[in-house]
């Protein structure tokens, strides 16, 4: 995908319909044995083309659980061999771009906190120099399109050819009712700007509550979004990470069913 100015022509491409964009999976690595739990019954469900899990977690304050590091991408590799799904993981420094490169990760995610630093999104641009891989990028923390924008052309500057937007919503101080405030004007900017460009939603970091996932995800999708990104745990309330957000693989199959009528299913 080359990042350019808008024209009619491609205009007309995006209005095409395409087949959404599935990624799913836990927000977390934990262990072996739940990354294939929970990919047995995402590859069962036919559903999933990439099967996420954060194997390095950008967490807001230490004392959290940052991540299993480096032992989860053999997981990972073992995920895809046995359940044939393509694997995606966040990465947010060069040292972790050629570790996952080397395990052949096929879709390498930059989160909201990384796309907010030209400084390491160039870094990482850097390091991608060269490779066949699938680049995401989340919208920054801030509101700032820009910013956004500014960090998929970094990557595309770097000869990524394969670029998706995800939109995962904006931090605010207070209380409010999603976790990350959606403001659909923005990603609806960027597409705008970047008429070929994919944007995915992710409703898990939007809605913060698992309730209000099917909610943000049917909203993402009457508004011309290409995919989704949602977490899914076998046992969310036990997650070391985000546990409040994540969905059941079941509760996820009833979503990708469309037969979600209201939260209580979950
Ligand atoms: C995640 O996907 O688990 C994550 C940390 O996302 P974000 O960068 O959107 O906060
Ligand atoms: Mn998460």
């Amino acid at each position: 995908m080359e990042v350019q100015a808008a024209s009619k022509k491609s205009r007309k491409k995006t209005v095409e319909k395409r087949r959404p964009l599935i990624i799913a999976g836990p927000c977390s690595a934990e262990s072996e044995d739940q990354l294939l739990q929970i990919a047995g019954k995402l590859a069962a469900g036919k559903r999933t083309d990439f099967f996420r899990a954060g194997i390095w977690k950008p967490r807001t304050r230490p004392g959290n659980f940052e991540g299993v590091g480096n032992t989860g991408l053999r997981w990972l590799q073992r995920v895809k061999e046995e359940t044939g799904m393509r694997t995606a993981t966040e990465v947010a420094t060069t040292t972790h771009v050629y570790e996952a490169l080397k395990y052949g990760i096929d879709c390498l995610w930059i989160g909201a906190r990384t796309t907010a630093n030209p400084f390491a999104t160039q870094e990482i641009a850097n390091a991608l120099r060269g490779a066949d891989v699938m680049v995401c990028l989340k919208n920054p923390v801030n509101p700032d399109p820009a910013l956004w924008l500014g960090a998929i052309e970094r990557i595309s500057d770097a000869g990524i050819q394969k670029i998706i937007a995800i939109h995962r919503g904006f931090s605010s101080y207070g209380k409010t009712r999603y976790r990350n405030m959606p403001q659909w004007a923005i990603p609806l900017w960027l597409k705008k700007q970047v008429p070929g460009l994919p944007i995915i939603c992710d409703p898990s970091h939007i809605a913060g509550k698992r309730e209000l996932v099917p909610h943000i995800a049917r909203r993402s999708v009457f508004l011309g979004f290409d995919g989704l990104m949602i977490e899914v745990h076998h046992e969310p309330s036990k997650a070391l990470s985000d546990a409040g957000q994540q969905l059941t693989p079941e509760a996820f199959e009833r979503l990708m069913a469309g037969k979600f009528r209201n939260s209580s299913y979950l």
